[in-house]
């Protein structure tokens, strides 16, 4: 397993050097990613920044991410480099300054060696979307790697970086983190700043890290958290109640929300299971209600898809990207929006629209954004008498190329991560068990969901129930 620990540890005691490792990622990026396609674009000029890296050993090595290779999902700006967001729209956009977060890796010493297939704009749940080509699942290659970050999971469950960043929108960290076998986590909204991402959802949009271990995802947040003056909403230490960490810890399990269709029966057995290992530990385990959690996906794909729509009326052929001739400005419009974006896009693009209009507004959007903010009271009030909130991170494991071919399926796939998103709290996912499918025994994760800005509590319990097993 290839962790930033290890790395760490190596390049303390001289045994590598940024340089060696870089070199041999690179390398095997090129010479493994060739039928998962994980990768949209490999960094050679990471190669002088690991010699640089290499040099200054003495006055770098102190840093948290020294020489650490990274993978970065293809809708986070890195200056220089093309942040395609997998569309056509995009295709040859070049970035002209780093996202706060990619700013703050390369401070703490992080090597960028890649970009990451994803769906486009992050519309998905499988990697299918990508205008450019489809990522498989490195566990099978027959399946998908889940989505909308499949590139950055698929890479590190490949085995060439210790670790990918990722968007998650409603579950576009956790779900790949589920199906690849890896660690994913979904901060606190505002806990990371959305400078630099090309936005979805700007109420829901975090970034988070894809690991082996939950301690290298949290050195990852470490670094990438903290208030920036670029985005209004990021918080600070003292937004929230510091967390309180104890030696045992109530979870609370939404029974009723389980019971749900769609949710194989085996990954509930390995629910189950994971419920008893907790118990063995000490911890406690009681049944708690949340009625409105199974509205989620409703409120969820409304405000998703009116954001979105608000949120990519800037691709108009004349501030990014693509551009298409037309005899007048509404013919430009007209057709780079036609030929830039893929079907999906459109189709949530014309969704969110519709529900922004005027005489729709109120029935669709307004209705979702009341069933929203009872949620997140539902949500605070459960958590008077537990610490998280347990439940799979997906209802199944991965799926096959193709096999969800019809929208609203597809969707459903994200009942457990977006109540996550639409209330802000964070989330973390982690391998629970392996299920059989055709033969080939697949990963399925669990979800810890704690409340807003205790996401220092999550690596903590992570780091004991999973870490401490590995
Ligand atoms: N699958 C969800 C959607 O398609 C989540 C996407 C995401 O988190 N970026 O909306």
């Amino acid at each position: 397993m290839f962790t930033i620990a290890d790395l760490r540890a190596k390049y303390l005691s001289c045994e590598t050097t940024p340089q060696e490792v870089v070199l041999k990622v690179l390398r095997e990026i090129k010479e493994r990613d060739t039928e998962v396609n994980a990768f949209l674009a490999v960094y050679d000029d990471a190669l002088a920044v690991a010699e640089t890296a290499t040099k200054e050993f003495a006055e770098k090595k102190h840093l948290p991410l020294y020489g650490i290779p990274l993978a970065i999902k293809n809708n986070i700006l890195i200056k220089g480099k093309k942040a395609t967001a997998a569309s056509l729209m995009l295709e040859n956009y070049t970035a002209t300054y780093d996202a706060t977060l990619i700013k703050r890796l390369k401070e703490a010493g992080a090597i960028l060696v890649g970009a990451t297939n994803l769906d486009e704009f992050a519309m998905g749940g499988s990697t299918e979307n990508s205008a450019f080509c489809i990522t498989r699942n490195p566990l099978d290659h027959s399946r998908v790697p889940g989505g909308s970050s499949g590139g950055s999971a698929a890479a590190v469950a490949l085995g060439v970086v210790p670790a990918a960043i990722g968007t998650d929108t409603g579950g576009s960290i956790r779900q790949p983190a589920s199906f690849c076998g890896l660690v994913g986590f979904k901060p606190t909204y505002g806990a990371v700043s959305r400078y630099g991402l090309i936005a979805m959802g700007s109420s829901l949009d975090q970034a988070g890290p894809l690991t082996n271990t939950v301690s290298d995802a949290e050195v990852i947040h470490e670094v990438m958290k903290g208030l920036d003056s670029y985005d209004a909403t990021t918080i600070t230490s003292d937004t929230y109640a510091q967390p309180v960490l104890k030696e045992h810890y109530t979870f609370g399990v939404p029974r009723d929300f389980m019971k749900g269709e769609g949710i194989d029966a085996d990954v509930l057995e390995e629910f189950w299971s994971h419920v008893e290992l907790l118990k063995s530990l000490g911890h406690t385990v009681v049944d708690v209600d949340l009625p409105l959690f199974e509205q989620g996906l409703a409120a969820y794909y409304i405000v998703v898809q009116a954001e979105i729509s608000s949120n990519l009326a800037r691709f108009d052929g004349m501030r990014y990207g693509l551009s298409v001739a037309g005899d007048d400005l509404l013919a430009v419009y007209q057709k780079t929006r036609a030929e830039g974006f893929g079907k999906e896009v459109k189709r949530r693009i014309l969704l969110g629209t519709y529900i922004l209009s005027s005489g729709y507004y109120d029935a669709f959007y307004g209705k979702a954004e009341q069933v929203r903010s009872m949620m997140r009271s539902e949500l605070n009030s459960v958590f008077n008498t537990v610490d998280f909130i347990l439940t799979p991170t997906a209802p199944t494991p991965a799926f096959k190329l193709g096999e969800q071919a019809d929208p609203v399926a597809m969707y459903k796939q994200d009942i457990f991560t977006v109540p996550v998103n639409l209330t802000g709290v964070p989330a973390l996912s982690f391998p629970m068990g392996k299920v059989l499918r055709g033969g080939i025994s697949l990963p399925v994760g669990v979800q810890y969901i704690a409340p807003h800005g205790q996401d220092a509590k999550l690596f903590s319990i992570g780091k004991e129930v999973y870490d401490a097993r590995l």
